[in-house]
This record gives C-alpha cells, sequence and structure tokens, in this order.
C-alpha cells in the first residue's frame, strides 16, 4: 500500500525553502521518496497508490512541541497542585485522553512532555498512544519532576501531617546521589529523558522563580547519570544563576530561561544548550489573574516576568543561541500551541526560523533528526498541511487543515 501526497508547495525545512509541486510517497507510515511532479528527478506517482491532493496547500513536516503537559490531566485554571489531591491517578489519566487528541489535531505529531504531577501518567500515555488506544501525537516522556523537596517539581502546599501517595513524590531528591537514584528509577521505568528543576517556579507555593534549587553539584550528577543511561536532561530555570548552572552541568535545554542574563547567553551559545522558551503562555497566565482563578502567590511570582522572557528571547535570537518551540502546554488550554509562532516572529525571528524551531531544531534537540523534523525519505510520515503561507504570516499555523502521523491521516478538511 503505498500513499502519494501532492503538495502544492512544500517546506524544506533543512534547506529553509520552499519546494514547488512535489511528491511525498508514503509506505507502511515512512516517506520513502520527495520529489518533483515533473523534471529532473521526478517522483512518479505508483499504480493503485492512494492519491492525497494537497495541491492548493503548503505542506510543512509535523510540528514539534518540546514542552508540554499533555498527562496532568483536565487543565486548571488556577495552575494550582493541589488540585491533583481531589483526584484519583485514574481519574487524571483519562482527563488527559482530550489533551492528546486537541494537541495532534492542531498539527503537533510529536511532543516532549516534561513532566506530571502524578508520576508515570506520561509513560503510560505515551505507550497507549503508540499502541493506538488513544489518539494523540508521538509522546518523549520524563515520569517524574526531578526536584528539591518543596521545589519547583514538588506538590507544595498541603498541610505537612498529609502523607501524599508515592506518585507525588516519586521525583524528590535533596543530593547529588538521591539525584542519581532517582534517575535510576526513571531510567528503568522507561522514561526519554529527565526534567530537573534547576530553579524555583512561578506556579509553585513556597517556591519562587528567582531561587536557585538544586546546586550545581546535583546538576552535574543529574546529567552524568543520565547520559549513562542515554537519557538527555531538560533543566526548569527561571533565575540567571540557576540557568548558568544548568547549561554548566551540560543539560541539552534550558525550558523558560525566563531571566538568563548575557554571560547565560554566552554560555548556551558555547555549550551549544537549547533553550526552550514559552513566550505566548504570559497571556494565559495574564487572562487567568485577571479573572482572579491563579493564587495571588502565584501572581506575585509572575510579577512583570512575561515581558522580561520575551525581552531576553528577542535577545537569544539575535546571539544566534539554538531555540527550540516549547508551549508549556496546560498553561494555556491545550491544542493552542502554534499562538506562539506569532509571538516567535514579533520577537524577532523569521517566519522560517520560528517553523524550523518546533520542527528541525526540535528533533535535533530530542535526539531524533532520523526520525522527525523534515519531510525526507526514511523518516516518520508525519505531515501537516496549512491553506496560507506561513512564510508570510507564521500564524497561518494556528490552522491546520491537515494532519498525518506515521502515515495515518487524522484530520483533512
Ligand atoms: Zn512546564
Amino acid at each position: 500500500m503505498v500513499t502519494a501526497i501532492q503538495a502544492g508547495r512544500l517546506v524544506d525545512v533543512d534547506a529553509g525553502k520552499f519546494l514547488s509541486d512535489q511528491i511525498v510517497l508514503i509506505q507502511s507510515g515512512k516517506i520513502t521518496a520527495v520529489g518533483p511532479s515533473k523534471g529532473v528527478g521526478a517522483v512518479s506517482i505508483p499504480d493503485g497508490a492512494t492519491v492525497i491532493d494537497l495541491r492548493n496547500m503548503i505542506v510543512l513536516p509535523g510540528l514539534i512541541d518540546c514542552h508540554t503537559h499533555l498527562a496532568d490531566g483536565a487543565r486548571d485554571p488556577s495552575g494550582d497542585p493541589l488540585g491533583y489531591l481531589k483526584k484519583t491517578a485514574a481519574q487524571v489519566a483519562y482527563e488527559s485522553v482530550p489533551n492528546a487528541r486537541v494537541t495532534l489535531e492542531a498539527g503537533f505529531t510529536t511532543v516532549r512532555d516534561v513532566g506530571v504531577y502524578r508520576a508515570l501518567n506520561d509513560v503510560a500515555l505515551r505507550d497507549a498512544i503508540a499502541r493506538g488506544d488513544v489518539i494523540g501525537p508521538r509522546m518523549y516522556v520524563v515520569g517524574a519532576y526531578v526536584t528539591i523537596t518543596g521545589g519547583a517539581g514538588a506538590l507544595t502546599g498541603a498541610a505537612p501531617d498529609i502523607t501524599l501517595p508515592w506518585d507525588m513524590h516519586y521525583g524528590q531528591a535533596d543530593s547529588p546521589w538521591e539525584v542519581r537514584a532517582v534517575i535510576r528509577k526513571l531510567a528503568n521505568q522507561g522514561v526519554d529523558a529527565i526534567k530537573i528543576l534547576s530553579s524555583g517556579a512561578v506556579l509553585e507555593h513556597g517556591s519562587n522563580p528567582n531561587s536557585q534549587e538544586f546546586t550545581e553539584e546535583e546538576l552535574r550528577a543529574a546529567v552524568e547519570e543520565a547520559h549513562s543511561f542515554g537519557l538527555r536532561v531538560a533543566a526548569h530555570a527561571h533565575s540567571a544563576k540557576g540557568i548558568k548552572n544548568a547549561i554548566n552541568a551540560g543539560v541539552a535545554s534550558v525550558e523558560h530561561a525566563t531571566m538568563i542574563d548575557d554571560e547565560g547567553i554566552r554560555l548556551a551559545k558555547e555549550h551549544g544548550t537549547y533553550l526552550d522558551m514559552d513566550i505566548y503562555d504570559e497571556e494565559c497566565i495574564e487572562a487567568d489573574a485577571r479573572a482572579g482563578r491563579i493564587p495571588m502567590d502565584f501572581v506575585a511570582h509572575d510579577h512583570d516576568l512575561g515581558q522580561i522572557q520575551r525581552d531576553n528571547f528577542r535577545k537569544a535570537v539575535a546571539a544566534g543561541v539554538k531555540l527550540s518551540f516549547g508551549t508549556d502546554a496546560g498553561v494555556c488550554p491545550y491544542g493552542m500551541n502554534a499562538k506562539q509562532f506569532a509571538f516567535m516572529a514579533k520577537y524577532g525571528m523569521t517566519p522560517m526560523q520560528a517553523i524550523q524551531s518546533a520542527t528541525a531544531n526540535a528533533a535535533d534537540l530530542l535526539g531524533h533528526s532520523d526520525l522527525i523534523g523534515s519531510i525526507k525519505p526514511g523518516k516518520s510520515a508525519d505531515i501537516i498541511a496549512v491553506a496560507n503561507d506561513p512564510l508570510a504570516d507564521v500564524s497561518a499555523l494556528e490552522n491546520v487543515s491537515f494532519v498525518m502521523k506515521e502515515g495515518v491521516v487524522y484530520k483533512s478538511k
């Protein structure tokens, strides 16, 4: 069974240009050939192939969001982790099913899901999607937050005499050896990456974005231990010091990177560290704050940080730091991921750079450039299409008309 896509225009994200009148052949979920419909190197459509006519469309590789929380259940506008005390793990898991579907339907065929409050729910969702039991993007997951006690990834705010269930403190660690022990547990559970919380957080009680939390020694232990299992490390960090500690420790990406300073930008460039900056979701935090839905301590944490992060994103783009696309989906409602593209363009990226951050660059960060990130023979047939030209206005990606993952069409309108 061969499927042939006729693409009016195709975005070659590796070369950074449009190709016209292309044919993409797909077999067993993989791309087998890409080329022009006529002329030199022409690809012809074999007899009996299923033909998908996207001649009026712009065809792109499936998008990749490197920072989501799909397995955290129904979005709680308050963002208050204490809400998890009111739900069973199974409830959270079933609530996550639509999160996965709307994300795929928005054109995101792969996500790196970087943390859950009920440990290993993400592993279960990843596997359910891979089996075909649940519709959603290909997931790379971290299993749990590796966090200090009372830190950015801990379930904080409960009274000290409440005993939390095992899966609400699975990733807690307070020394280099405890960090290593947690990573060994996670590796054994089949996670794809490690998420460590280098600095404090915004949407968390008793933690704040200016604090450091893990020491550089603990971060180095995390990276070394993760690497011994072939796993890369994503570090949450808002504070300048927390960001630099994470980069110096050798993490693959810094998440948020809100208060990165000039030295941090220089270090990221020198180490080839990706910055995964969620510069859209401030819109949702502010809307929820205006509506009085967010706890007041969270609003205080967030003060001015949105604009600081956007200004620092602009600096990072200008400095030529590697940038990947990550939205912190769950802070905003699921399926709105593509809203961030227009903000990336507003704060200094070309539309092509913004597209590359969510395709080729994201695949590189995840270590899966052989499988995803561009439309090339041998890669997974993860393909989307939009009606309007995203290189003229990148917000065109907010309206994805066609979604294929691993050769299966999930959306076509
Ligand atoms: Zn996050």
